[in-house]
């Protein structure tokens, strides 16, 4: 970006925009990097039905296998690329990522949905839907059904009518969608009339406080009205504890994902975990839970 400086010249870049610039390139390059010599990998988190009682999928979610760091999280480092290309090459290989290992749970855990979170450049770039269905055609013994992409809702409401067309053409391939991080994203109640998602994904940050905080708990309230009112399905992320499981059926919302159940794990940890986990006995024993 071209600055104008305090004699009316113009300066391409100064050296310390100069530098940052150069900084930001060598940390993109190394994100593709990592990508391309797969020290990416995918951590899995498990979502459940504390109604029933089961596990209903797991939530793909990145992770860097950083040679020099350890296991980094993907705050630390897409949005870094999120506004490049470099984002849909690590969508379309998460994507695949996901179908693979729906492929290894195909014996045990078939009714499993995976959940992979796309970004809006992704979502929105033209050709994600021949990519999508190429990603899908490679895997035909994976149902597309199995397969649910997580949209954020802040980037959903950023160009509505190709967000809604997109979706609409996916399902038709039988992929479905959740809104994440939901009543985060000033949508308005006809926006989401025009959204043909199927899940609203309650962000974490209402449920964190929902305790003690009555602000929290009615915009939770109003979530699981509006998704009852669309005939949608609704989902609460960020469940960390079996009191906040309890809170949530009481108001309808039997599904959850959050520390409180799992945290995410590497792949070959799941079946191991699923075999041996309780849901806490708590979330089944309240007699005064309404059911629907
Ligand atoms: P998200 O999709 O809303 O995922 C939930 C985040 O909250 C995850 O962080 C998860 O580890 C964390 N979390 C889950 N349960 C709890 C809980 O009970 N308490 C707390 N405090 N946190 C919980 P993570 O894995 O660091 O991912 C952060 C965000 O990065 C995700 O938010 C998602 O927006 C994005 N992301 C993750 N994987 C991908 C990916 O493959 N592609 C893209 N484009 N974005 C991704
Ligand atoms: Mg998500
Ligand atoms: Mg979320
Ligand atoms: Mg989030």
């Amino acid at each position: 970006q071209a600055k104008l400086s305090g004699r009316n010249q113009f300066h391409l870049f100064d050296a310390e925009q100069d530098q940052q610039l150069r900084t930001h390139h060598n940390q993109r390059a190394r994100v593709r990097q990592a990508l391309h010599e797969s020290e990416l990998c995918l951590y899995f988190q498990p979502k459940v039905n504390m109604r029933l009682g089961h596990v209903t999928g797991m939530e793909a979610l990145l992770r860097w296998q950083h040679p020099e760091h350890g296991i980094v999280g993907p705050l630390e480092f897409l949005p870094l690329v999120e506004h490049t290309d470099l984002i849909i090459d690590i969508g379309d290989w998460v994507l695949q990522q996901a179908m693979e290992q729906l492929r290894q749970w195909n014996r045990e855990h078939r009714q499993w949905i995976v959940s992979v979170n796309i970004a809006a450049r992704h979502f929105q770039s033209k050709d994600f839907l021949p990519r999508l269905r190429k990603i899908l055609a490679d895997y035909p013994d994976v149902a597309p059904e199995r397969l649910e992409i997580e949209i954020l809702e802040s980037a959903a409401i950023q160009d509505i009518q190709h967000v809604r067309e997109v979706m609409l053409a996916s399902q038709k391939l039988g992929v479905s969608f959740a809104l994440d991080d939901f009543g985060t994203g000033y949508s308005s109640l006809s926006y989401l009339k025009r959204l043909p998602a199927n899940t609203l994904k309650i962000d974490q940050s209402f449920v964190r406080d929902m305790l003690d905080d009555k602000d929290d708990l009615a915009v939770i309230s109003a979530v699981i009205g509006l998704a009852r009112a669309f005939n949608r399905e609704v989902i609460a992320e960020g469940v960390e504890s079996a009191e906040h499981g309890v809170a949530l059926m009481r108001l309808g919302c039997m599904l959850a994902q959050g520390y409180g159940v799992a945290r995410p794990m590497p792949a070959l940890q799941v079946s191991d975990w699923a075999k041996s986990y309780i849901m806490p006995a708590i979330w089944g024993q309240d007699k005064d839970l309404h059911w629907e």
